[in-house]
């Protein structure tokens, strides 16, 4: 099981490549050598999301939200629980739609919060409304 996969970081965007073995033992990013995987979801801009979406080897679960949204708030704590759960494979990210509204278009986004899953790139799927820690989990797992 030599098999390395992509990971990339999530404080400063670089790939990393770590075998699938290693996934577990709390790796470290080769350039600026923080935790790949710290139970926090990664805030994603324009400039970093497409890098996170395309180049990762794990699936990306990306909550699309907004400040003056009181489920999205709401739901913020569970998210956060649900990246505890399912790091190191799984990469759970948030866009503010509010401040990057070019990504929310480009996804159709209608109603926040809505989750979105992606591997390799491509949408997998796309639940919208809040959710509890448990059942963000098991959407993920269901499509994984
Ligand atoms: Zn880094």
């Amino acid at each position: 099981m030599s098999d390395a996969l992509h990971i990339v970081c999530p404080h400063c965007h670089a790939v990393n490549r770590i075998p699938s073995g290693r996934l577990s033992d709390d790796p470290k990013c080769g350039k600026c050598h923080q935790k790949l995987f710290n139970a926090h979801p990664v805030a994603l801009t324009t400039a970093t999301f497409t890098g996170q979406i395309n180049r990762n080897g794990i699936p990306v679960v990306v909550d699309f939200w907004a400040p003056w949204c009181g489920p999205c708030k709401a739901m913020a704590p569970a998210f956060e629980q649900a990246a505890a759960q399912l790091e190191p494979h799984v990469r759970l990210a948030k866009v503010d739609t509010e401040a990057e509204q070019s990504l929310g278009a480009q996804f159709g986004i209608r109603s926040i919060p809505t989750l979105m899953l992606f591997k390799d790139g491509r949408e997998i799927a796309r639940q919208p409304g809040a959710m509890g820690a448990g059942d963000i989990v098991n959407w993920v797992r269901s499509h994984t």
